[in-house]
């Protein structure tokens, strides 16, 4: 009896030590994942760091594309397009206006009726059409037909008091986001389609012409008066409401930014100086690129995947098209090198560009104690279920690096424009005050990365002249903006020169 128990107790003990063996190999194999997925992350980040010294680089570059850019055609990547904009509204506009904003699935028409010198914005009005997928890769007639058509309906159900006086014709702003070659205010050829449209008979034409000629057809007695698109547009918008407005930034599904320039400055111009001696660039930022720039071999993966390598490099840094799936393309590689997500790679974090931006900020701003939105969205967009709170905790801290990253390069790109205009230093007499006028779905909804990109902008130019930079929500600018420039650049204003 005596002797049973103590083999009992020796084969217990043995079992005991044989599983406490088992439970340690078990951890050290989890732990060391766990170690793999915290290296691979601390990898990323320290390549995506953006420290002062690095983003004064970048603005400097920025500042240096800037100028060559402005020296000649195609002396930059960064375009700096002349826009014929010489002119932005003062707010003394008076009249009825109407715009079409193009440039996304979407189209709208706008009717705004102005007030004049303190009269402000007295009436808007607007509709919202989708353009049917057909017409985004079918003849120009039948595209710009159909948009013709809504502005006819438009016009005809509008009330009398806004009719024009007798013998005054309609005018209208165009917004036009696609990449357009600009001939004066109100003409310009289209280079290219993008964002699905392909429309191989209109490319080379002015897009003005073709939209006049299917006004005609419709029956629309306007004219266009302005032609520009959504970052100009926003610039125009929030001029009209803060006069300090200089510079006008886009982040949404790409990103762009306008700025206003001394036309001695701009070299390629080889036009009349117009009075205001000031000209509006365009300039097509997203394009731009440096050897500055903390790319990652995530982002070269991803460029070399997507539909235009080796283009809009900054614009796949900072925009919301790809955030949300340069953070995906990190997550798959935790996922297959260190398995946090279980022994299989779950198959729907293969799927590119399944992690949207706007689900990864619903991630970074999940303020629940258990992470709970991160629990959700895991599950929902990439059906991997029961994450622990770990898991999670890495998930937004990458959702941090991502977005970090993002919004400090864009607060660099200001900066490049700041200094560009002169305005990064104090000035005698105190600093001028500047006014950047922001727009687009990121800027407006990601909280966390407006916040990052007004602080850094702010932190780079130190305390004195922090005070002096305003960000402002130029909400809707492109589509208000663009009335404000027909009225600002009205065939019926007696001084145009
Ligand atoms: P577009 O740039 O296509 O003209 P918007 O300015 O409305 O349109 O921007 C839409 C983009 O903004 C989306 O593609 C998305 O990347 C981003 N976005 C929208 N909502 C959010 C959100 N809640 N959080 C982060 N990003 C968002
Ligand atoms: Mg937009």
């Amino acid at each position: 009896m005596k002797k049973s128990t103590v083999v009992v107790a020796v084969v217990g003990a043995a079992t005991v030590c044989a599983v406490a063996t088992l439970i340690v190999k078990h951890r050290m194999h989890k732990s060391s994942k766990w170690g793999r997925a915290v290296a691979i992350i601390r990898e990323f980040e320290e390549k995506c760091v953006t420290k002062d010294s690095k983003l004064k680089q970048v603005a400097d570059a920025m500042t240096v594309e800037m100028h060559a850019g402005l020296a000649s055609e195609g002396g930059s990547k960064l375009k700096m397009l002349i826009t014929y904009v010489d002119n932005l509204p003062t707010g003394d506009e008076d009249g009825v206006f109407y715009a079409l904003d193009l440039g996304g699935t979407n189209f709208r028409v706008l009717r705004v009726q102005l007030g004049g010198k303190e009269g402000g914005i007295v009436h808007q009005e607007f509709a919202e059409a989708s353009i049917p997928e057909s017409l985004m890769v079918g003849n120009s007639d039948a595209l710009f037909d159909y948009i013709a058509a809504e502005l006819a309906k438009f016009v005809a159900a509008e009330e009398e008091k806004f009719h024009q006086p007798l013998g005054k014709q309609r005018e209208l702003g165009f917004t036009f986001s696609f990449p357009v070659m600009q001939t004066s205010i109100n003409s310009g050829t289209i280079m290219r389609w993008t964002k699905g449209f392909s429309i191989d008979d209109a490319v080379g034409q002015d897009v003005v012409g073709e939209l006049e000629k299917a006004m005609k057809r419709k029956g629309v007695d306007m004219r266009v008066s302005a032609l520009v698109n959504d970052t100009v547009g926003t610039l125009a918008g929030g001029k009209y409401t803060h006069k300090d407005v200089a510079v006008a930034v886009i982040l949404g599904t790409g990103t762009n930014a306008a700025y206003v320039e001394r036309v001695q400055a701009i070299p390629k111009w080889h036009g009349p100086v117009p009075k205001s001696g000031e000209m509006v660039i365009n300039m097509e930022w997203g394009n731009f690129r440096s050897s500055h720039l903390p790319l990652t071999e995530y982002d070269h993966a991803l460029d070399n995947e997507s539909l235009n390598p080796g283009e809009q490099i900054f614009e796949k840094m900072t925009s919301g098209m790809y955030l949300g799936e340069i953070l995906r393309r990190v997550l798959l590689r935790v996922a297959e090198e260190a398995g946090v997500f279980g022994d299989e790679v779950p198959p729907k974090l293969k799927e590119a560009f399944i992690l949207r931006t706007p689900d990864m900020s619903a991630m970074h701003h999940d303020s629940s104690s258990d992470l709970r939105v991160v629990g959700d969205k895991l599950k929902d967009i990439l059906e991997i279920s029961n994450t622990s709170l770990k898991t999670r905790r890495l998930v937004v801290e990458l959702c941090n690096i991502v977005a970090t990253r993002g919004a400090r390069l864009a607060a660099a790109g200001v900066l490049g424009i700041l200094k560009k205009m002169g305005r990064d230093t104090p000035r005698q007499g105190g600093p001028e005050k500047t006014v950047i006028a922001m727009d687009g779905g990121l800027y407006e909804h990601y909280t966390e990365y407006r916040m990052v990109l007004e602080n850094s902008l702010k932190e780079l130019l130190g305390e004195e002249l922090a005070t002096s930079i305003v960000f402002v929500h130029s909400n809707d600018g492109s589509g208000i903006g663009a009335a404000l420039l027909a009225a600002s650049h009205s065939m019926y204003l007696e001084d145009k020169s």
